[in-house]
C-alpha cells in the first residue's frame, strides 16, 4: 500500500503516527521533518531552558520508539503537493506518493518589521536553535527589551528577570497576553511580572532600532529604551504555503472541515497550521497549543480508522511564570460574566456564557484546572447561580 505521509513532526506530526500504530494501523508511515533532531517538547524553550538550568527538552518519543513502531522518520523538506497525483515532492528530489497526507507544518515567527530589527542581538524563540541562541545572549546581556506581552515574550521576560537582567517589555495592545486570558488575568499577571521588577510600555508601537552592538528600541512616544539583547515575540504565522500551492483552500490557515480534512478529502490539516469550525467557538478556530496539536493527531488516525465523530475536543492551555501556573480551559472570547474563587494566590476564575460555565482561568490551582476539563467536556455545567452559593467548589461539583 502507498504510505501515510505526514509532513512535520511536532507536537501534532508525531501524535498521529503514535496512535494510528497504538491503534494498529499496519501501513506503513513515514513522517517528514525539515529538522534533522528527534522530535522534541517545544513548552520548556520559553521557560525553565532559558535560565541554563535544565538539559535540552525532552524528545516527544525517543529515538528507538520509531524504530520498533516502524514509523519511518525521514529529515527532508516537503517542497510539492500533487493532489491528483497524489504525490509530495521532497528537496531530496525524490517523489513520495501517499495514500493519506497529513499537514501538521506548525508555524513560523512573525518578524518584526520595522528598521533596523535585522541586527544580530534581535532573536526570536522557536526552535531549539533559537533557545540556545537565546540562553547564550542571555548569560551576558544586562538590558533586554521584549517585543510583545504574549505568553511567549512574558515566558521570556520572566528567565530574563531569573538571569538577572533588568526587562522592560513593549506591546502596542493595552493589557498583557491579551489575545488569549480575561482583562482580570492580564492585570493579575501584569502585577506578578511589575513585583518581579518588570517594566511594561504597553499601547506602544515599536518605531525602530538603532545601532548594532547594544542596540536602542525607539517607542512612537519617542521613547528610546536600552537593549543589549532584544527578544521578538510578536506572534506566528500558520505555515500553509505548502497546502496554497496545492491549491487547497487557506483561511488563517489550512482550512478543514469537522472531519480535520481539508478541501481535498484525503489531507488532512492539524495543529497550529490549520483552522477548524469550532462547535464551541463563535467562528472558525486556530489554536496554538499542544492540548490543540495532540488531539487532533489523535482524531486524524481514529478518523483513518474508521471513527466517524465530528472533532469536538475542550481546548486548555497552560504557561509557567515565576512561581505562577496559570492554566485555562474552555473559550474565554464567549465569556459575558465572571466569577473569583479561592485564595488571594492561588484562585480561578470562572466565566460564564448566558448563566452557563463556557471557560476558567486557574491561578495555581491545578486541581481546580482539571475539575474545570471534566466539567467543561461533559455535558453539565454549572450555572453562575450554583457557582455564586456558598461551599461551591469545582472540584467537588466534577466528581
Ligand atoms: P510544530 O510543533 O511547530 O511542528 C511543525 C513541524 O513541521 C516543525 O518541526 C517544522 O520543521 C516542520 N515543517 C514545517 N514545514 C515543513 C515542510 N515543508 N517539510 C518538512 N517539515 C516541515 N503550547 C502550550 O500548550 N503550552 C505551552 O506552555 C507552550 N509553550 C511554548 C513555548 C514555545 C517556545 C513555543 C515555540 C511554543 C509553545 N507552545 C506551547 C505552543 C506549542 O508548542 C505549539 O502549539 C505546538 O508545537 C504545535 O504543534 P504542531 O505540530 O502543530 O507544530
Amino acid at each position: 500500500a502507498a504510505p501515510m505521509v505526514i509532513v512535520g513532526a511536532g507536537h501534532a506530526g508525531v501524535q498521529v503516527a503514535s496512535s494510528l500504530r497504538e491503534r494498529g494501523f499496519a501501513d506503513p508511515i513515514v513522517l517528514i521533518d525539515a529538522q534533522a533532531r528527534t522530535p522534541y517538547q517545544r513548552p520548556p524553550l520559553s521557560k525553565e531552558y532559558l535560565n541554563g538550568a535544565a538539559p535540552d527538552p525532552a524528545p516527544l518519543r525517543h529515538r528507538q520508539f520509531y524504530d520498533s513502531n516502524n514509523i519511518q522518520l525521514r529529515p527532508v523538506q516537503a517542497t510539492r503537493i500533487d493532489p491528483h497525483a497524489r504525490i509530495v515532492g521532497l528537496d531530496s528530489g525524490e517523489q513520495l506518493e501517499y495514500r493519506y497526507l497529513v499537514l501538521a507544518t506548525g508555524a513560523g515567527n512573525r518578524v518584526l518589521d520595522v528598521p533596523g530589527a535585522d541586527a544580530p542581538r534581535v532573536r526570536y524563540l522557536r526552535t531549539l536553535d533559537d533557545a540556545r541562541a537565546l540562553r547564550e545572549n542571555l548569560a551576558t546581556a544586562t538590558d533586554i527589551v521584549v517585543i510583545g506581552a504574549g505568553f511567549i515574550g512574558l515566558e521570556a521576560a520572566a528567565a530574563a528577570r531569573k538571569s538577572g537582567c533588568r526587562v522592560r517589555v513593549v506591546d502596542t495592545a493595552d493589557r498583557v497576553m491579551a489575545r488569549a486570558v480575561s482583562p482580570a488575568t492580564s492585570s493579575r499577571m501584569m502585577r506578578v511580572h511589575s513585583r518581579e521588577g518588570v517594566i511594561f510600555h504597553l499601547g506602544r508601537s515599536v518605531r525602530e532600532l538603532l545601532g548594532t552592538g547594544p542596540l536602542k528600541v525607539r517607542l512612537d512616544d519617542g521613547t528610546t529604551l536600552p537593549a543589549d539583547l532584544v527578544i521578538v515575540g510578536v506572534g506566528v504565522t500558520p505555515a500553509t504555503q505548502l497546502a496554497q500551492d496545492a491549491g487547497l483552500t487557506i483561511e488563517n490557515g489550512v482550512s478543514v472541515n469537522e472531519f480535520l480534512q481539508t478541501s481535498d478529502p484525503d489531507i488532512f490539516a492539524i495543529g497550529d497550521c490549520a483552522s477548524f469550525p469550532d462547535p464551541r467557538a463563535t467562528t472558525r478556530t486556530r489554536l496554538e497549543s499542544v492540548q490543540n496539536a495532540v488531539d487532533q493527531g489523535k482524531f486524524v488516525a481514529g478518523h483513518i480508522l474508521g471513527d466517524r465523530a465530528a472533532y469536538h475536543a475542550l481546548p486548555w492551555f497552560w504557561t509557567h511564570q515565576y512561581s505562577t501556573k496559570l492554566q485555562i480551559a474552555g473559550h474565554l472570547s464567549r465569556s459575558d460574566e465572571s466569577l473569583q474563587l479561592g485564595e488571594p494566590e492561588a484562585f480561578s476564575i470562572l466565566h460564564f456564557q448566558a448563566g452557563s460555565l463556557v471557560a476558567v482561568e486557574s491561578f495555581n490551582r491545578p486541581g481546580d484546572h482539571v475539575a474545570a476539563r471534566r466539567i467543561l467536556a461533559g455535558a453539565e455545567a454549572p450555572t453562575s447561580a450554583q457557582a455564586r452559593a456558598d461551599g461551591f467548589s469545582l472540584k467537588l461539583y466534577a466528581q
